[in-house]
């Protein structure tokens, strides 16, 4: 999934030109996950009229395409509706017609902007093919907007006059698979309306300084609303409440917002009572009158951040309106759980966090945040002088945590190798079984899950499909859940019974590092702080809290080894075709997590093997032009590495060692004087990874870096961004 972007004046005299530059500043800032090409659309010449502009490539290649048109870049707008996409082809290879935004015909009547994918796209197409629509593109995208108008064309047949919400519910109904999107209609001037499932968006609310509200109320479809359905194959509007089709005035504009019935009563959740009750009609009517006001709406924060700094996230099944300077927020039913109102939040990310300062790229920017990073998901949770951990988002639920009778952690890519990482840990401290579950095969599988169970939910960005879907289901099983995100008022962390932010800015870069890092420090402490009543562990856990303090420093010295990576690229890892990474225990979470990195950045092959594995073939493929990336770190498992890393070296195997500073072994074996030994800190088993990882992320860099290859770009990163 890619980019999308929106903005809305209203009272608020733009220019044409201000207008595209603020799509284009959006779109540029959405340019750090990986596309193939960008479009918009504005109001065009005509009232009511819309113009597309999209081209494949760079946003660079988009701005050329629209001064192509010479338009009248003056032209002043009170109020104004645009939306912009960038794409990440899922269907339809990256050609000018597959490009956002998509149209419902050639006058574009209805243009949509989506990320995700319609799984039912080509029963749609196949449908609205009878009814006469053409198709100009490969995606699934297309059949969004041809709904829209047929849907649309079908109600005023019938004599139904729709808002722009209740026909975009009508709409969602036919959709299968995850969409984020916007929709934009010549019939709805200067209206837009965005709805998610399953991919993330988010409003910027820019009003007068002194705009004060907390959050908005959900406005839930009337029961006639929500009954409403049409049948696409027939053209039927039917109305299960059985009345005939009649002209449905309760579906015009401005239905009064009803008052929250349902709110959710967990203990984490008792803040919003302490909220100023604000409905969401007076964002924009302080004292009756409108006033100007300005929204922005975007898949990600960070390219929010230039313009406001109050947000508002929509939640599966959202549809939001904005028109004259409003924002309404509607679902069609309040389900069991349901929040009814969406907060607003400050955006505390800026714009001076997201440039790359001295470095060459974000990832590397990112690699040498990881001694700050680690330091701040420790802050105020670490007390090394009475060995201490304070996890004040878990403390409500502690003793329904501390009674699980097993540990389920859940997560997707990079996360994953976190949880697998953390596990023996948990597994140590909390004596109680642990499963780490891959999200999208949870899911498939229908594991079962049971109250007594805790199940932890691990992503980068909160925002994982996969990962909520699991999560959704282990709330119907009623286990308790955990969050452990980097960004506060995800879905995740949302959805959560309770959690622990990991407080990293976001990554620019596509490639995880110092998520990483932070998740799996997390992870120790929630295990250290799960079992503080275990007299057993007492000392166990004195050590890892000690050591945790120093782990931000010893990360700064195993920067240093840098320039014998780059040495190592240029020389031993010039040209691999392959890398295999041998970890064991502790590491072997590193090894997988080093060869995914090294795969999705510098797209050399890569695997990972359990050490001990060693023997079932792989030493056959052994030879002096394989480089073995093996972990050797001090554990409990030394001496059987020390025996393997002897078996490839008999067989004239490469081997480049990651080993401890202190550790002299490498340096006093005869036999191994041309084998290459990157030296890091030691440090306890169960963190050694934190500080091992990163010679990893290094070498994927850097072998990127030789290959010429876009380091925060990568043709096909493991998901997309934020979606980790
Ligand atoms: N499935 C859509 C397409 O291929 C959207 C892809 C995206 O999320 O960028 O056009």
């Amino acid at each position: 999934m890619c980019g999308i972007f929106g903005y809305c004046n209203f009272l608020t005299e733009k220019t044409r030109g201000e207008i595209i530059d603020t799509l284009i500043k959006g779109l540029q800032a959405l340019e750090y996950k990986e596309y193939d090409s960008s479009g918009i659309a504005i109001q065009g010449d005509e009232l009511k009229s819309l113009n597309i502009y999209k081209q494949t490539g760079k946003i660079s290649n988009l701005k050329e395409e629209i001064d192509l048109y010479n338009l009248n870049k003056d032209l002043p707008f009170i109020s104004h509706c645009g939306i912009a996409h960038t794409r990440r082809a899922t269907h339809g290879e990256p050609r000018r017609a597959n490009c956002h935004p998509h149209n419902s015909d050639p006058s574009n009547e209805f243009v949509v902007v989506h990320n995700g994918v319609i799984t039912n796209f080509a029963n749609l197409k196949a449908l609205l093919a009878t009814k006469g629509y053409v198709f100009k593109s490969d995606t699934d995208t297309e059949c969004i907007p041809k709904l829209y108008k047929h849907i649309y064309d079908t109600s005023i047949e019938l004599g139904y006059n729709l808002d722009f919400h209740i026909l975009t519910n009508l709409v969602l109904k036919e959709l299968e698979g995850s969409y984020g999107l916007l929709c934009t209609s010549s019939h709805f001037p200067d209206e837009v309306v965005a709805a998610r499932k399953g991919s993330p968006l988010v409003i910027g609310v820019k009003g007068k300084s002194d705009l004060r509200i907390n959050f908005v109320e959900v406005e839930y479809l009337n029961q006639k609303e929500d009954n409403l359905t049409i049948n696409t194959q027939t053209n039927d509007f039917s109305n299960v409440l059985g009345a005939a089709p009649v002209k449905y005035n309760t579906c015009l504009r401005r239905s009064p917002p009803l008052r929250p019935q349902y709110l959710r009563t967990s203990p984490r959740d008792r803040n919003i009572f302490t909220l100023n009750h604000v409905s969401s009609t007076e964002i924009s009517a302080d004292d009756g009158l409108p006033q100007p006001i300005e929204f922005y709406l975007s898949s990600d924060c960070p390219p929010l951040a230039q313009y406001v700094n109050k947000v508002i996230y929509l939640e599966d099944n959202d549809i939001a309106h904005i028109y004259d300077g409003e924002l309404h927020i509607h679902r069609s039913k309040i389900d069991p759980g349901d929040f009814s109102i969406r907060a607003v939040r400050e955006l505390e990310s800026e714009l001076s966090k997201m440039t790359k300062g001295p470095y060459d790229h974000f990832m590397q920017k990112e690699i040498y945040e990881q001694s700050e990073t680690t330091a701040n998901v420790m802050r105020g949770r670490i007390d090394a002088s009475t060995n201490k951990v304070v996890l004040g988002g878990l403390e409500n639920w502690l003793t329904e945590l501390r009674r699980a009778k097993r540990i389920v952690m859940i997560a997707s890519q990079a996360s994953l190798h976190s949880c697998l990482a953390a596990r023996p840990i948990f597994e140590e401290l909390m004596e109680v079984p642990v499963n780490v579950e891959l999200a999208l095969d949870f899911v498939d599988r229908n594991c079962c899950i049971f109250r007594n169970d805790v199940c932890i939910f691990v992503s980068r960005s909160g925002e994982t499909t996969d990962t909520i879907h699991a999560l959704d289901y282990c709330i119907k099983k009623e286990a308790v859940t955990i969050g452990v995100v980097n960004s506060s008022g995800s879905s995740i962390s949302r959805l959560t019974h309770c959690g622990v932010h990991t407080n990293t800015d976001p990554e620019k870069g596509i490639a995880t590092t110092k998520s990483y890092t932070s998740q799996y420090i997390a992870l120790v402490m929630i295990a250290l702080w799960l079992s503080e009543d275990l007299v057993s562990q007492i000392e166990r856990r004195k050590g890892i809290i000690q050591a945790l303090t120093l782990i931000p420093s010893q990360i700064k010295e195993v920067l240093e080894l840098e320039p014998s990576i780059i040495e190592l690229c240029n020389k031993k890892l010039k040209k691999p075709d392959s890398v295999l990474l041998l970890g064991r225990g502790f590491q072997f979470a590193s090894a997988l997590e080093g060869a995914s990195k090294i795969k999705e950045i510098s797209y050399v092959h890569s695997e990972s093997i359990l050490t001990d594995e060693l023997e079932r073939g792989v030493l056959a493929v052994a030879t002096d032009v394989l480089p073995i990336i093996i972990f050797a770190t001090k554990d409990a498992l030394f001496p059987k590495i020390a025996s393997s890393i002897d078996q490839i070296i008999a067989r004239k195997g490469n081997p480049i060692i990651i080993c401890n500073k202190e550790d002299k072994t490498w340096k006093q074996d005869e036999r191994i004087r041309n084998v290459v030994t990157l030296e890091v800190p030691q440090t306890v088993d169960c963190l050694q990874g934190v500080l091992n990882i990163i010679p990893l992320q290094l070498i994927s860099y850097w072998l990127a870096v030789k290959r010429d290859i876009g380091v925060d770009f990568p043709r096909d990163p493991v998901m997309s961004a934020t979606n980790i």
